[in-house]
């Protein structure tokens, strides 16, 4: 049994196609074959790329942990400018009392409510993508204080 020890077996297949590597018909052949197989098992692959992702997701939440940081950042900037523009759409003041001094207090009231059912199903940069597609139609200005009152007064407060 020349081949039963696997160093051996490994040391006979390297040698058996370093020879094979010569001959360029072989080669070309070869990578038909391999083309061939990949275009076949392109479900097997995916599949296989599934379950890759799925026993190694501990090793792909810690490279996207890595990464988090510069995401987040780039995030909050984002959300920073689409807040800008979505204030600026719905008049930069409360619709109620008019404030207006300092932008942070400022927040979006879905009119209709639902308000917070909506942001528990989307994040806040497609919310804002979507006021500013929808604009004031569903969407106004409140400043906090009238949007407490508000919410209080729908019965919207847990
Ligand atoms: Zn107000």
């Amino acid at each position: 049994m020349p081949y039963a020890d696997p160093l051996v077996r490994k040391e006979y297949e390297v040698k058996y196609y370093i020879e094979k590597k010569k001959d360029s018909k072989w080669v070309e052949k070869k990578r038909e074959k391999t083309r061939d197989y990949h275009y076949k098992n392109k479900e097997k692959r995916n599949a296989y790329g599934r379950k890759y992702y799925y026993e190694n997701r501990e090793k792909f939440r810690k490279w996207y942990q890595g990464r988090a940081d510069e995401w987040n950042l780039s995030r909050r900037e984002l959300t920073l400018q689409l807040r800008k523009e979505v204030l600026e759409k719905l008049g930069n003041k409360c619709l109620k009392c008019g404030y207006s001094e300092d932008w942070r207090a400022l927040q979006v009231d879905h009119i209709n409510g639902g308000g917070g059912e909506e942001r528990r199903k989307i994040n806040t940069i497609n919310l804002y993508k979507k006021v500013l597609k929808e604009g004031s139609l569903y969407y106004q200005l409140l400043c906090a204080n009238c949007n407490w009152i508000k919410k209080y007064e729908q019965n919207e407060v847990k």
